[in-house]
């Protein structure tokens, strides 16, 4: 399902970006029209310090498979620049280090994946980092929580994994009015580029965990950022390589080639979630559904305003208690009960007792992250046989409802 947004047919020419932008064959004496996979840790020099190109010396810095990763992230962000990291949590140390020191400040998502929350709380404030968390639904929330040294927000556009929607449009510009200054990071982890463009809504920063939907094969850990301005780029380079947490060039190519179809997944991965979505609303087994695309959702229309349409990520919360909930997940057929998600496999887990673990305990009942919530990442199988397989596991879990 398609939402309107505002200005002339947004996301223009992205499937044609996908596939050709940075992957030019004359960048390769070969004209290789599949990028090469550059394996070589250095680079010969014309002469000391003359380098080929101006780029090129040593695979920590710049590397050419990298490169044209980069350079097509960048075009389907529509920013100018993007860099690619070992994870996911790289990226967001290396933002850390790049732009935060010891005595600063950041305002964040009350919300966020288990291991950003870990990182923040028990890495990075042990630098002097201080970090407020704040309930992002309402972007007033986030500017209160701003001081005079507040340098970094940080929240995720659709939150993991309470599917809690953060208007980018209105925080952006609300915490812009405050402080231009102030870096406004958007980790779109669980919609990718395909459905919502944080840069075009006024964030300076968007962050991906390419582990999911971005490379979505489940074969590669990275994380990605892409940006707009040149000053940032520049500070956040330095920091790729000064701290070195980079890609390999063959994760590089993997993560490449799956953004080539990463349009035709997000469109099948919308249309199941949504597909599972409905069907979990309306089965008797299920206490109650989560899902942005529905209409049921507290944040439908403000969504609509931001994103193009939903993925396949969808949460619930079965009737019941922990047994139901882990008898359910162990009788599932289709879906595989493991973490992570945005494969073309569908996955189903339990958050409190795997993905967000790390998140404590009090702050996990505050947020409704109990016992019979279930989490699903809903995959690229055909919606009847995933229906089905969601059925046969509810009537599993409650024999009699
Ligand atoms: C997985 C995930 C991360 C962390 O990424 P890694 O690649 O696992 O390091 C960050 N944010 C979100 C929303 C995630 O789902």
């Amino acid at each position: 399902m398609r939402y309107d947004l505002d200005g002339e047919a947004p996301f223009k020419s992205f499937g044609t970006d996908a596939i050709h932008a940075g992957q030019e064959p004359e960048k390769w004496d070969s004209r290789s029209v599949v990028p090469l996979i550059g394996l070589s840790t250095t680079f010969k020099q014309e002469s000391p310090g003359v380098l080929r190109h101006d780029k090129y010396e040593y695979s920590r810095g710049g590397n050419p498979t990298r490169e044209c990763l980069e350079e097509c992230v960048a075009k389907i962000e529509n920013g100018k620049h993007a860099l690619a990291y070992a994870s996911g949590l790289a990226a967001t140390m290396s933002m850390v280090e790049a732009l935060l020191e010891n005595g600063d400040h950041a305002v964040t998502g009350d919300d966020l994946y288990g291991g950003t929350n870990r990182y923040f709380n028990k890495v990075a404030s042990k630098h002097g980092v201080e970090f407020t968390m704040v309930d992002v639904r309402n972007p007033d929330n986030v500017v209160a929580a701003i001081k005079p040294n507040t340098k970094m927000v940080w929240f995720e556009l659709m939150s993991n994994p309470l599917l809690r929607i953060g208007d980018v449009k209105t925080i952006a510009e609300k915490v812009h009015a405050v402080n231009k200054d102030i870096v406004v990071c958007v980790d779109n982890t669980f919609l990718s580029s395909y459905n919502a463009r944080p840069l075009d809504l006024g964030a300076d920063v968007v962050m991906h965990s390419a582990t999911k939907y971005m490379n979505g094969h489940s074969d590669v850990v990275m994380g990605l950022l892409a940006m707009k301005s040149d000053e940032l780029k520049k500070k956040l380079m330095f920091a790729q390589f000064a701290i070195g947490a980079v890609p390999s060039a063959f994760d590089c190519y993997l993560v490449n080639r799956g953004l080539k179809t990463l349009h035709v997944r997000m469109q099948r991965h919308g249309e199941n979630g949504l597909a599972c979505a409905k069907f979990l609303e309306s089965h008797d087994r299920v206490a109650g559904v989560s899902y942005p695309g529905l209409p049921s959702h507290p944040q439908h229309e403000v969504f609509k305003t931001i994103a193009r349409s939903c993925s396949g990520m969808v949460v619930f919360y079965i009737k019941g208690g922990l047994q139901e909930a882990k008898t359910f997940l162990a009788s599932l057929k289709v879906f595989t009960l493991a973490e992570s998600l945005g494969g073309f496999e569908s996955l189903a887990e339990h958050p409190a007792i795997m993905t967000h673990a790390s998140v404590p305990e009090d702050q996990r009942k505050v947020l409704g992250i109990s016992d019979t919530f279930i989490r699903l990442s809903v995959g690229l199988e055909d919606e009847a046989d995933l229906l089905a397989d969601l059925d046969q596991a509810l009537k599993a879990a409650l024999p009699t409802v």
